[in-house]
């Protein structure tokens, strides 16, 4: 039995994560759950599954939550709150195993903490990886703590790797969907509306990241991500694109085979992967293959996607520019839903942002957030 701490429950990864829980109740339990700012939500879940602890974004909600707890008579459940509140979480004594699911960096202190802890960590939280990739991967391996990665991608690439030894790899290839705008005339993107960007074709996700598989951002975060789980430089990470979503990413190995990994796309499967690797739990998630009629990949057009480009540049840099990509592209997308910025100001942002960045590698969690502090007061200021 593994008794999880799930982080960002009350999100889209946190609620799957949960209904794996409910479908495998002999396999997995809830041990705490982080649950950020949807009071209601949180309240369900803490009634459904009677956490040791939960955590909400602020006191006054945690007070709010305490207060409906008792008047349901639900004892046993402490409540916490802010940023010591999802550390608690994730380092709880009852928990040995954590779902990293919170979006952005919020989620960054509580993972290392757990890594330091010693739990292994089923990791959907892409930014921790592109902002501190390197200080959490080498905290992983002194202490030889597993982070099996949940993003469907690296999902795919970890099972792929399954098969071949890390010297035998030549290239690791990300497919990645084109999002909404793949085949829409250049001309009209400065005119792309948010309701237009939130609408993906293959995935239904939270909302920066549909807009990040918009502007194909997310696949630029996604790359880096690829070289630090896997200890790849970016000239070994290529993108593909692949609009049916099917083959999730692939290996290619130096005798030119490729493997690929194909399942439905529901993130229940990579979940499910991450918590019971090395284990394969018998799931309903049945692929059928005789509906399958054709399978297309093209090369990025960089023109068309310049965040993808501008990805890259920043992988190779690493350190303070990875951060910076990512931290940008969180203020610009926010501009962008809140009708402030034009689409197309997405990528001139991050191009700014970038611009002004020194070469630097934070060496601590405290650097990584100062980095990431500096660059969204950066991004704020081109807004301005
Ligand atoms: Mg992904």
């Amino acid at each position: 039995m593994k008794h999880l701490a799930i982080l960002g429950s009350t999100g889209s990864i946190g609620q799957s994560t949960l209904s794996i829980v409910e479908q495998f109740p002999e396999r997995y339990s809830v041990a705490t759950l982080a649950a950020g700012r949807n009071i209601d939500q949180a309240f369900q879940q803490a009634v459904r599954w009677r956490p040791r602890l939960i955590s909400l974004a602020t006191e006054e909600l945690a007070g709010q939550l305490d207060a409906r707890l008792r008047q349901a008579g639900v004892t046993g459940v402490e409540v916490a709150h802010g940023s010591q509140g999802v550390v608690a979480c994730s380092t709880h004594k009852d928990a040995d195993f954590v779902v990293s699911a919170i979006v952005g960096v919020a989620g960054l202190e509580a993972t290392h903490a757990a890594i330091l802890a010693g739990k292994p960590v089923g990791l959907a939280n892409k930014e921790c990886m592109v902002a501190a990739g390197e200080i959490l991967t080498a905290a992983a391996r002194e202490r030889n703590v597993p982070i099996l990665p949940i993003d469907s991608e690296h999902n795919a690439v970890h099972q792929c790797l399954r098969v071949g030894a890390h010297s035998e790899v030549k290239f690791i290839w990300l497919t990645a969907s084109g999002g909404p705008f793949r085949q829409l005339p250049l001309d009209q993107f400065a005119a792309i509306t948010p309701a237009q960007a939130l609408k993906h074709p293959t995935w239904v996700m939270g909302r920066r990241i549909t807009i990040d598989s918009a502007t194909m951002l997310n696949k630029g975060l996604e790359v880096i991500e690829a070289c630090r789980l896997f200890n790849v430089p970016p000239s070994q990470v290529r993108v593909t694109i692949h609009p049916q979503s099917t083959v999730h990413s692939l290996v290619e190995y130096v005798d030119g085979s490729i493997l690929a990994q194909i399942s439905v796309t529901d993130m229940r499967l990579p979940i499910l992967y991450a918590l019971a690797y090395p284990e394969r739990p018998a799931s309903s998630l049945n692929f059928d293959l005789a509906a399958l009629r054709h399978l297309d990949f093209e090369q990025p057009d960089l023109v068309r996607f310049p965040c993808l480009r501008l990805a890259f540049e920043a992988a190779e840099k690493g350190g303070a520019h990875a951060i910076a990509l990512n931290a940008a592209d969180e203020v610009a997308v926010q501009a962008f839903l809140d009708g402030r910025i034009p689409f197309l100001g997405i990528p001139r942002t991050i191009e700014g942002v970038l611009a002004a960045t020194p070469e630097a590698h934070p060496a601590t969690i405290a650097e990584v957030l100062a980095s990431d502090k500096q660059a969204r007061e950066q991004a704020r200021a081109l807004l301005a």
